[in-house]
């Protein structure tokens, strides 16, 4: 099977295990793990925060950074194909009591001028726009990569206007393999980031929320009150460890291969794909061209052991990682191109 359907299918590598087998571990809840302590240090400082904290999961990491930095009745402002608007069955609202104000966009990534535009004019009767979170690389969107100075200006609109600047960097360092601008150059100035570890580093679980010591502190709070609080956690921080150790330089292989992949089927009549197809480690393109419904694409792949993920009535998504190499990259390719080259002549 060549799964392309997420890079969450990733199994933890033998090496990987041995590392988790070997952690010293302690009582996270006390902070006492150093494992998990040493896996929260080394993530701050590649993101250029004061402090981490580690979390069971990215949803959680959104969750906590809205739950510290807003209150109820407030506005955030995010992209309309967002995990946070559209994947965390609307956590914000449902505790938080905060709206989600979607800005529609084409490819995950909005203009400063748009984002300002959404900004509410202080009043009696409008919600407090109070946060603004930018996802990069953007997953429902096809993986574009955000560029570092429009991700800075929308950081000095929101400063200016008094919002918290947020980055759901889930696979933010899926944009650094593709740009090489250091992490903790995207992560400047912004209020809270936070990275997964269980997308292409290959962790079974687990992700790493970064700020200013203040706002760890009162992360903790809202983690503990949530029940994301752990014991042992240093058997999987040790997984993260290891993941930023032997994982991070593969990142610009799984970018390659996704280049590889749109380069095999980009001719292909009936497929359409988003302008920023290629940046990263996720291919997304529309199948309706030909005439078929992207769970019917799917289904057909999947009879050739090419799994790829319906996302959308006619939207397929294709993801690299870890565990698919070149010569599977190529197989999905010549999969892709025959199922959409039978849909075409069977019209
Ligand atoms: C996966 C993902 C999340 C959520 O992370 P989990 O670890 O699956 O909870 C949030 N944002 C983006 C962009 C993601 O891809």
């Amino acid at each position: 099977m060549i799964d392309l359907y997420s890079d969450t299918q990733t199994r933890p590598t033998p090496g990987m295990r041995e590392a988790m087998a070997r952690a010293v571990v302690g009582d996270e809840q006390s902070n006492d793990d150093p494992t998990t302590r040493e896996l929260c240090a080394r993530v701050a400082a590649l993101l250029g925060k004061a402090d981490g904290v580690f979390m069971p999961s990215g949803t959680m990491c959104n969750l906590v950074s809205i739950l510290v930095q807003t209150r109820a009745g407030d506005e955030i402002i995010v992209d309309d194909q967002s995990h946070i608007y559209n994947t965390e069955a609307a956590g914000a609202a449902a505790i938080g009591g905060v709206s989600v104000a979607p800005l529609r966009t084409p490819a995950g990534i909005y203009t400063p001028e748009a984002f300002e535009a959404a900004i509410r004019t202080p009043g009696r009767t409008a919600p407090r726009s109070a946060l603004v979170s930018v996802e990069q690389t953007t997953s429902f969107s096809g993986g574009s990569v955000w560029r570092l100075e429009d991700m800075r200006r929308i950081r000095d609109i929101a400063h200016d206007r008094g919002l918290i600047a947020h980055i759901d960097g889930a696979r933010l360092l899926n944009a650094v393999a593709a740009t090489g601008i250091p992490a903790a150059e995207y992560a400047d100035g912004f209020d809270s980031v936070w990275l997964d570890l269980s997308k292409g580093l290959g962790c079974p679980v687990g992700a790493v929320l970064c700020g200013s010591k203040d706002f760890i502190v009162e992360a903790w709070r809202w983690k503990y009150r949530l029940g994301g609080a752990m014991r042992q956690s240093g058997v999987i921080a040790a997984a993260g460890l290891y993941a930023l150790d032997h994982h991070v330089e593969q990142l610009g292989r799984d970018n390659a291969h996704i280049r590889l992949l749109h380069e095999r089927i980009a001719d292909l009549p009936g497929l359409a794909f988003d302008p920023t197809a290629g940046q990263s480690n996720i291919l997304c393109f529309s199948v309706e061209g030909l005439g078929v419904t992207a769970a019917e694409f799917a289904r057909a792949c999947l009879t050739e052991d090419v799994r790829v993920r319906a996302i959308g009535a006619y939207r397929i998504r294709a993801t690299t990682h870890l565990d698919v190499d070149r010569a599977g990259v190529e197989r999905a390719a010549e999969v892709i191109r025959a199922k959409a080259a039978s849909f075409l002549s069977g019209r």
